[in-house]
């Protein structure tokens, strides 16, 4: 692992975890995985360095005028998809119990006959709606290669007025600017990590989330499967119970040895005063962040938590656009930023996000949990972002992940590469589409049950 010069990693050098050899100088508490890596050991400077001249990469729509082509958007179309999870399927963060899986998919259509699809990860009624009646209506006959335009168009121009400046309407836009890359990739010829400068990676390095609150055996045992498998590192949910949430991640550090990343995730459940607590403890067994340990809106919590705390802070999968991330980096309040594609503002936001990062010299992880479409849009980014760092890899049963895709994307020893076939790189399986296809209301009764019974 080499840092790129003139990269201050500092800001990860506190507390008094005694790296392992072989661990990422820099950062004691951070394992060298989540780092971020680079091809080669001055590769990423001068890439760097020009992201960091502008905040805002150029534009998709300079590849249209040098090709001469003019394309209209011709039509947006949503699909709501539902899978029922077995048993085993069903794990309990603090945001609740998951009985199945929802996915949303966009589908844009241009008159040229190349389509594009994207992924959506929010509440599908709410989504289609928006898609349907705002962002529809505004965008056909735009060039789908004009992706910065159409994102302004969407957001500043009509979007903030009609859906707000954060949330829903942020998550739909998401999904159809994922849908013009794919497009723009198809156009030229090229697979999505091309269009966004070429890879910095190969492979992806990913970490499985899969270990939830459970009896600690149970758990321990679970993270040597994982660990045998090859991922680099896994997340253990914690947030629950203190005294329980260190038991397991006690009991997980002496199986893996020291050396092994392992990160913890609170999913936004504890105050303040326990969340100290739990970084004192989780900083002294050398854990690698602890993730969205406050409430997500809680800037000035999450300031003091890193300011008191030597675990590193990692947050972001619920936070939409760049303003929302630099109202974190602004305060110094966040060490690793997790934006989600498919929630953030689509694969163009992620990249201003990741930019506006790597000033800072902060690292982003991408979050990951929806399907094969959010999969392989977040492949693509984490092969080619500058500081993009150790990625997710949701290791739960999630057949809109499996199914979707004729060629699903897996990890292999801890490894995943973006396909290399033009857009996204990737064909939905039609029978797929038909099997999980779902037109009822159930997305919000999953919330009100799982509420109920937790209160
Ligand atoms: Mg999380």
């Amino acid at each position: 692992m080499h840092a790129p010069a003139g990269i201050d990693y500092g800001v990860f050098n506190k507390g008094s975890f005694e790296p392992p050899p072989g661990r990422d100088p820099f950062r004691p508490n951070l394992p060298a995985c989540l780092t971020g890596t680079f091809m080669g050991p001055d590769a990423g400077v001068s890439r760097l360095a020009r992201s960091l001249t502008s905040a805002r990469p150029a534009p998709l729509g300079t590849f249209a005028e040098r090709l001469g082509i003019r394309m209209k958007i011709t039509d947006i179309k949503a699909l709501r998809l539902r899978a029922p999870l077995g048993a085993q399927g069903q794990v309990e963060s603090r945001t609740g119990v998951r009985t199945h899986r929802y996915g949303f998919l966009v589908e844009v259509h241009t008159d040229e006959g190349v389509t594009g699809v994207g992924s959506c990860s929010g509440n599908g009624l709410l989504l289609e709606s928006v898609v349907t009646h705002v962002l529809k209506p505004l965008l056909v006959g735009m060039d789908p290669l004009d992706t910065e335009e159409i994102w302004d168009t969407a957001y500043f121009r009509a979007g903030v007025r009609a859906f707000g400046s954060r949330g829903v309407g942020v998550v739909a836009l998401s999904g159809v600017d994922i849908a013009l890359w794919d497009i723009a990739g198809k156009v030229k010829g090229v697979p999505v990590y091309e269009l966004l400068g070429g890879k910095r990676r190969d492979p992806v390095e990913v970490y499985a989330t899969a270990l939830y609150p459970e009896e600690t055996r149970a758990a321990v045992e679970k993270a040597e499967k994982l660990a045998e498998r090859g991922f680099h590192g896994i997340k253990i949910k914690v947030g629950f119970d203190l005294a329980q949430d260190i038991e397991i991640v006690s009991a997980v550090r002496s199986a893996l040895g020291t050396d092994f990343p392992l990160m913890t995730d609170a999913n936004m459940g504890y105050g303040l005063d326990v969340a100290l607590a739990a970084a004192d403890a989780f900083e002294k067994l050398g854990i690698g962040w602890l993730e969205e340990p406050l409430f997500m809106e809680d800037v000035a919590g999450h300031a003091e938590l890193k300011a008191r705390s030597g675990v590193p802070v990692a947050l972001g999968e619920n936070l939409h656009t760049r303003f929302a991330f630099e109202s974190f980096m602004a305060r110094d309040a966040v060490d690793v930023l997790q934006p989600d594609v498919a929630r953030a503002g689509g694969i163009s936001e992620v990249r201003t996000i990741a930019a506006a990062a790597a000033e800072r010299a902060l690292p982003v992880s991408l979050h990951t949990y929806g399907d094969g479409i959010a999969l392989a849009a977040s492949l693509h980014l984490a092969a080619a972002l500058d500081n993009s760092a150790v990625m997710e890899f949701d290791y739960n049963e999630n057949p809109l992940r499996g199914d979707l895709l004729l060629e699903p994307l897996e990890p292999k020893n801890g490894f995943m590469r973006p396909p290399d076939a033009p857009g996204l790189g990737v064909t939905l399986d039609p029978e797929a589409l038909q099997r999980y296809h779902f037109g009822g209301g159930g997305d919000l009764a999953l919330w009100r049950r799982t509420l109920r019974d937790a209160g």
